[in-house]
């Protein structure tokens, strides 16, 4: 885990599963609750991390794969997620956005100019509902002029299996093939041409959850834990 820069004051990170306080299949840097991991635990690897990305303090949501999006001016108190969310943002220097994963891609987005920034959940009911183009519609709303984004680690177009009939209905950017031959949808082709869309250049985390053993995958593994993208205004 490194955090790096994605714009002029605005730092970025994405957590694996490395150098954690967690036991089996939450080895060890699990980010999530709700998963079956111990909560004290969890809150522990939090604290931990944002004590390692050297922010004040960070903000996660209980996701439910939506399009909903949440104005934050603070983390909560007592180790509370923002309820009911799959985007997040803020005008807070030093306050850490979270989007938490284990397949499903963080996306995450700044304005260094208007002095925000968000981070969205944007798996695959949450790319058909838009909640990408829902949190840059939030961030321009609040005054964001040239935000740009970066996509974290997902399961990649070439690992994600679907039924054909899942594929066939989705949108054109986000069908694709399993480097086996049989239907996929590759999530972050279709956040990418969303991004298009709205005018917001994006970068990339390309690494593969199911391919890369140091971050968690759900469809490797089941049970498992969440690793984040963070992103906040250093300063
Ligand atoms: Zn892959």
């Amino acid at each position: 885990m490194g955090a790096m820069i994605l714009a002029d004051g605005v730092r970025v990170a994405f957590t694996d599963r490395i150098g954690g306080f967690g036991t089996g299949p939450y080895d060890s840097r699990n980010l999530g609750l709700n998963v079956g991991d111990e909560p004290e635990t969890v809150l522990r690897n939090r604290a931990r991390t944002e004590a390692e990305l050297g922010v004040e303090g960070a903000v996660y949501m209980r996701q439910i794969h939506s399009a909903n999006v949440a104005r934050v001016g603070r983390a909560p108190s007592g180790g509370e997620d923002v309820p009911d969310t799959d985007a997040v943002v803020t005008d807070r220097p030093n306050l850490a956005l979270a989007a938490l994963g284990a397949d499903c891609p963080a996306v995450l987005v700044a304005d260094p100019g208007a002095g925000l920034v968000g981070a969205a959940h944007s798996g695959r009911v949450g790319t058909l509902l838009g909640v990408v183009p829902a949190l840059v519609a939030e961030l321009r709303a609040m005054g964001g002029r040239d935000p740009v984004a970066v996509v974290g680690p997902a399961a990649c177009g070439r690992c994600y299996e679907v039924p054909e009939a899942m594929r066939d209905a989705a949108p054109e950017a986000m069908r694709s093939t399993t480097s086996w031959g049989t239907p996929a949808l590759d999530l972050r082709a279709a956040i990418s041409a969303q991004l298009d869309d709205l005018g917001v250049k994006a970068l990339h985390d390309g690494r593969c959850t199911i391919e890369t053993p140091e971050l968690y995958s759900y469809r490797r593994d089941g049970v498992t834990g969440r690793f984040a993208g963070y992103v906040w205004m250093s300063g």
